[in-house]
């Protein structure tokens, strides 16, 4: 790994304490020793990290929240659904499927850290988890700063101005209108996902931190910094999303039972970095069969794989919850009988089990490419395709 003070290049001037108590906390991983009061310090702080994630999760800190909503997301990516809409009965069934697709999550996650040696033959990697849940905190504070940040927010308003001057062509309701929403919303998904893996700012500053991870679980998994507000794989499509839907208008209320359908795959499917998940799958025919439209755990979790490239060299399996839109335009992958190896395509990349470099490295080499190369290249290095190398390439690992 080249780190980035060798990259710096001329004569450093030596550094001062602070200097060095940061370059200390800038290039040292997050290790313990298995033994000692280094393996102590590490099962509390593992054991803090995990019952802190799980009480993050809505279902666990305001289960009553959950259990009085007003509307339930049937399926990802499909506006959500009023449950006054609905008879009592189906209504109260929708709401204890959305408390169990919550609960599932959950004990995916802990499933993956159960069996973790029994399916990958490695040992779960707790550094990497403490490691991610720290990240994940820094990366939803920009979350915080991206809505509160007043500009962001006008554009926003002058966008939602422009989507009211769309005309509607279509009005659909009940199955169909459902079957048509899933369809537009992962259409949606999938090319700002896609965008997301071949576009330099979009895969540099932001979702690169979603796929540096090479022993992925539920646990283990990156979200994206938040602090650009259409970085994020889901960024676009939520632009995209919105004009869609204003063409297309969907009345979902009277799809009756295809709500409770959809929403139990829905559930199935959405931990979809659990290594268990994926045995399971590679052991079950039924399962499996779910992917011919669907992108169950194993198929998102090839997206994931360092192995297998796709035809445009930026990945496969873009979609978040249908297989189709992959299957249509030639990025589809099936899932290995064997669990890929994840993380990024190059073999040198910095696995960053520290909070610091995780954060920083991607701005800081996309920095260093700027000021190495001349001004008229600052377009491409910025919003170029993400195979493009600038005149001056910065030599230091992802
Ligand atoms: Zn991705
Ligand atoms: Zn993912």
């Amino acid at each position: 790994m080249n780190n980035f003070e060798s990259t710096l290049g001329g004569k450093m001037p030596a550094p001062s304490a602070v200097g060095k108590l940061l370059l200390a906390l800038w290039q040292n991983d997050l290790r313990f020793k298995r033994s000692g009061w280094q393996l102590a310090l590490l099962v509390a702080i593992a054991a803090g990290a995990i019952v802190y994630g799980a009480w993050q999760q809505e279902v666990i800190h305001n289960f009553g929240a959950l259990a009085n909503a007003q509307s339930a997301t049937i399926f990802y990516m499909v506006p959500s659904l009023a449950l006054g809409t609905q008879g009592p009965s189906l209504a109260a069934l929708l709401v204890w499927i959305a408390i169990g697709r919550a609960l599932f999550a959950i004990l995916c996650a802990w499933l993956d850290m159960v069996f973790h040696k029994k399916i990958t033959g490695r040992a779960f990697d707790w550094e990497s988890m403490i490691n991610v849940a720290l990240v994940n905190g820094l990366f939803s504070l920009g979350a915080l700063f991206a809505v509160l940040n007043q500009p962001i927010r006008n554009l926003l308003a002058h966008y939602d101005a422009l989507v009211a001057s769309v005309p509607t062509l279509v009005d659909l309701n009940g199955s169909v209108a459902l079957v048509v929403a899933v369809l537009i919303g992962d259409f949606c998904f999938y090319w700002s996902h896609r965008l997301c893996h071949e576009t330099r700012c979009f895969w540099n500053l932001g979702h690169i931190s979603h796929h540096r991870n090479r022993n992925l679980t539920q646990m283990t998994c990156a979200i994206e910094p938040g602090w650009l507000p259409l970085q994020a794989a889901g960024g676009l499509a939520l632009l995209l999303l919105p004009v869609a839907s204003k063409l297309f208008t969907t009345d979902i209320r009277d799809a009756g039972v295809a709500l409770v359908v959809l929403m139990v795959i829905d559930t199935l499917v959405d931990p979809s970095h659990s290594i268990f998940l994926y045995w399971l799958e590679s052991k079950s025919r039924l399962l499996r069969a779910l992917r011919a439209v669907f992108v169950t755990a194993g198929v998102h979790y090839m997206h994931h794989s360092n192995e297998v490239t796709g035809p445009h060299g930026t990945g496969v399996n873009f979609g978040a919850r249908l297989s189709v839109w992959d299957r249509v335009f030639g990025t589809y992958a099936e899932p290995t009988t064997e669990l890929p190896r994840t993380g990024l395509f190059d073999p040198e990349a910095d696995l960053c089990v520290n909070p610091l470099r995780y954060v920083l490295r991607p701005y800081l080499r996309m920095g260093l490419e700027l000021r190495r190369n001349k001004m008229s290249d600052w377009p491409f290095i910025v919003f170029g395709s993400t195979d493009y190398e600038p005149p001056n390439p910065v030599r230091m690992s992802r």
